[in-house]
């Protein structure tokens, strides 16, 4: 509750890196926290990454160096100003109406989650902002560990990297991060939702422009010579299937294609697309798709052309995870010795996990009990916190076995 007070709202429009120089206020308040608790080589460093180390306790030598990771910054779709978290003890399962906004009501009817949880305590915000349990709830299970770790000697582990990192929700998490000073082995992000699950599939991710180049002519003398670049761009989006290959036709493994914005004029126009599938290699199929779609629009249009470019965002942890499955398999196993019920699920999205994999560090995302993010009825439920702590506890020691 302490942390989500600290606005570390992230800033799309932003070129500096933290993208907002506030996120270093919560990056400070951490730093001091563990360097209080007695982690050792606590470091904030210039670009607000947080870096502290758990040393092994363990006799054996070569045991791997576990990284724990939350991002500390909020997502900008919702105001992460002046948050006034709410703790609702043991809640009686009645409407949670959210004071400084009574239009606000976070019911088991749309919280579905929630229908499992009564007489458990929940978080809240107070209506008008986000609660930043995304991902301040990842943050705090992670200084939880830290905590009982350092004042339970008896517990063996290995040596465990714990990193904070901002801009998560802007796409920009690990643009400065510096693997040779992470030096880790293996890592988990704390950054996932409902209890017990646990994550190692992302989407793969390109962005996709198409340029389409008009003729243009005097409105007035156009007639049979103009090409209009916006009415072709319009035809383009227009030829798009309607029941499937779009966010709003698709779940599960399927993937799709979705315009993220059109702009132009008479001359020029240009439609720009994020591109996502499980698997990667459906990406190609896509691309070629929507290059026959601009092809067939441009039948109609004699003399106007098109150029596309096409952009790698990130790509599916799984490709990496398949060579190591004993990282995901120990989190189920810690969880099951939690007594918490594991769940295996697939992210249409893609998380810091997915970049770390591929950047040297194989990284599934394990659940923090955050729900409903980027909104104002986000909530947590504090049990499910607790869970997820209780999980890493039995996590370092299943590690500690690892030789
Ligand atoms: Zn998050």
């Amino acid at each position: 509750m302490r942390y989500v007070r600290i606005d570390t709202e992230a800033d799309p429009n932003s070129t500096s890196f933290p993208s907002s120089e506030k996120q270093k206020d919560l990056a400070r308040m951490l730093s001091q926290e563990l360097k209080d608790m007695g982690a050792d080589d606590v470091v904030m460093d210039e670009w607000g990454y947080v870096f502290a180390t758990i040393p092994s306790n363990s006799p054996k030598q070569h045991i791997p160096t576990i990284c724990f990771c939350s991002h500390m910054d909020t997502a900008p779709d919702c105001s992460g100003k002046d948050v006034k978290p709410i703790l609702h003890r043991s809640w009686d399962g009645s409407p949670l109406i959210l004071p400084d906004d009574p239009s606000q009501v976070i019911t088991v009817e749309n919280h579905p989650y929630l229908k499992g949880k009564v007489g458990q305590d929940l978080i809240t915000a107070s209506g008008l902002t986000l609660l930043g349990a995304d991902d301040k709830a990842g943050v705090t299970i992670i200084m939880e560990l830290a905590k009982h770790l350092l004042e339970h000697p008896e517990i063996p582990h290995g040596r465990i990297r714990i990193l904070f990192t901002p801009d998560e929700e802007v796409g920009r998490g690990v643009e400065h991060l510096d693997m040779k000073k992470l030096d880790a082995d293996y890592g988990y992000t704390l950054d996932g939702g409902p209890l017990g699950e646990v994550e190692d599939e992302t989407f793969s991710a390109d962005a996709m422009t198409f340029n389409f180049t008009g003729v243009s002519a005097h409105p007035g003398y156009a007639k049979g010579k103009m090409q209009h670049a916006i009415k072709i761009a319009s035809d383009f989006v227009s030829s798009l299937p309607k029941d499937r290959w779009s966010p709003e036709t698709t779940s599960n493994r399927e993937g799709f294609v979705h315009p993220t914005a059109i702009s132009g004029g008479l001359e020029a126009a240009s439609v720009s697309f994020i591109l996502r599938d499980h698997d990667t290699s459906k990406l190609n199929d896509y691309a070629q798709e929507l290059q026959n779609l601009a092809a067939d629009v441009l039948r109609n249009y004699p003399g106007a052309s098109v150029t596309t470019q096409r952009v790698e965002q990130y790509r599916n942890m799984k490709e990496i995870l398949v060579s190591c499955p004993f990282v995901t398999d120990y989190a189920v196993e810690a969880m099951q010795k939690a007594g918490i019920t594991p769940k295996r699920s697939i992210i249409r999205g893609g998380t810091d996990g997915s970049r770390l994999s591929f950047m040297g560090l194989p990284c599934p995302n394990i659940f923090t009990g955050e729900m409903a993010i980027h909104s104002r009825q986000e909530y947590v439920v504090v049990q499910d916190m607790q869970a997820a702590v209780n999980t890493l506890i039995e996590l370092v020691q299943r590690w500690e076995k690892h030789i």
